[in-house]
């Protein structure tokens, strides 16, 4: 089999990317361990589209999602679940640490607006207006009101889909081992754990998220310093209806809180689940579990008694030191580029970095905004 691109993994990732190349008249074979979104990009509930508080070194790439996000379901021809439904980072502390509390408010919100993220300092009774029933602990928040929520499996599909109608294949059940570089005249190839190659005449991604770092080290013994994690995920039924209309994260408490349908609030904010050598899967981690519901009840009391519905901690996600990504030539392995470690928080780019990520390959230079991605940046 050849193509002139080949992709590896079939998470939100791989299928944007794939959609990009296919739709700009370029040949691509996408390789999918397990199925399509059934990784990061899948799950229950949804994701944020956050700008607020996020490390400015990806806040030009955020700018550029927030104006994509809204018109992504009429490019792809289907539902994306996209709500701008603005978000704020409350705010209980005079000071937290260096980087927070109502002192550093007012810079937050001018740094994050200067970038194109419009951010305004809301005080506590503008807070709790539109969110009644948050403790009188709320002292401030930072509101951004071009921030949002998608649904990430349906948008992922949406991608593979767009990416099949304009020629792209993707092959599910193909879970990539052996990576060869392009040399001596050959092109660069992969080769499946059933055995099938794939050669790719341009270039190959590895979008396999937690699994790129082992498989650039395995076949090109290079270093990609980067973890895996698996980022809890718990789904509540309040005793009290409570209204939550924006996305809800909190300055120094490890919270984010959405709300979905039927009256269930999505809880999760950075908390973890653990490997689990028996299943080879993630599984939760109790104290984590109640440790991050015990931050929900302290900030939203009106909520009463928050009944477990579902935890999830399956998905793995790669994190890197510095938490941003890495995007970029795999180095001393002509014809592989990487795009991976996106630290829990790589949906909201989505958009923006899958058309760069593209771009990267189809001229072998990187826009911009994937500068800070690059590998180089670990000396
Ligand atoms: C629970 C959770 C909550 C999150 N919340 C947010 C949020 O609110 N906001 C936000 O911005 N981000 C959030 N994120 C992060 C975001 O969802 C991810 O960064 C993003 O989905 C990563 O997409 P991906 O395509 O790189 O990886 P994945 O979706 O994991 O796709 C990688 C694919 O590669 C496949 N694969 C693995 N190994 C191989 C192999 N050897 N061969 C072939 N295929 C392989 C896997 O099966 C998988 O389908 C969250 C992540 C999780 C897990």
């Amino acid at each position: 089999m050849i193509a002139e691109y080949v992709i590896v993994g079939g998470g939100a990732y791989g299928c944007a990317v794939a959609y990009h190349l296919a739709s700009q008249g370029r040949s691509v074979v996408v390789l999918e361990a397990v199925g399509v979104g059934g990784g990061a990009s899948g799950g229950p509930g949804k994701r944020g589209v956050r700008g607020n508080r996020r490390d400015l070194r990806e806040l030009p790439l955020l700018r550029e999602a927030h104006r994509l996000w809204p018109r992504l379901a009429d490019e792809l021809g289907a539902e994306t679940g996209y709500v701008r439904s603005g978000s704020v980072s409350l705010i209980e502390e005079e000071v937290v640490g260096g980087r927070g509390g109502v002192v550093a408010a007012e810079a937050h919100a001018y740094t994050q607006t200067r970038f194109g993220i419009p951010t305004e300092v809301w005080d506590g009774a503008r807070v709790r207006e539109v969110i009644p029933g948050l403790s009188g602990n709320v002292r401030a928040a930072l509101h951004v009101p071009g921030d949002g929520v998608a649904a990430q499996y349906r948008t992922t599909l949406a991608y593979a889909d767009a990416a099949r109608r304009s020629g792209a294949v993707i092959h599910e059940g193909a879970k990539v081992l052996e990576l060869r570089s392009r040399q001596a005249g050959r092109h660069a190839r992969v080769v499946t754990e059933d055995g099938r190659a794939v050669e790719a005449e341009r270039a190959v991604l590895l979008a396999a998220n937690s699994s790129v770092p082992g498989l650039v080290r395995e076949n090109f013994g290079h270093v990609v310093p980067a973890w895996t994690v698996y980022p809890q995920v718990v789904l509540l039924r309040p005793e009290h209806a409570v209204t939550l209309p924006l996305l809800v994260g909190h300055d120094s408490r490890l919270i984010s809180v959405k709300s979905l349908d039927g009256g269930l609030i999505q809880l999760s904010g950075g908390w973890r689940g653990r490997f689990d050598p028996d299943t080879g899967r993630g599984e939760p981690v109790e104290a984590n579990v109640r440790g991050n519901i015990a931050q929900l009840e302290a900030l939203l009391p009106a909520a009463g008694e928050l009944t477990r519905v579902s935890v999830h901690v399956a998905s793995p996600e790669t994190a890197t030191v510095d938490q941003i990504p890495f995007v970029d030539a795999v180095p001393g392995a002509e014809g592989f580029y990487l795009a991976t470690g996106w630290t829990g928080h790589g949906w909201a780019l989505l958009p923006a970095a899958s058309r760069d990520i593209a771009h990267l390959l189809l001229h072998g230079t990187a826009p911009s905004t994937l500068a800070p991605f690059s590998l180089s940046r670990i000396p």
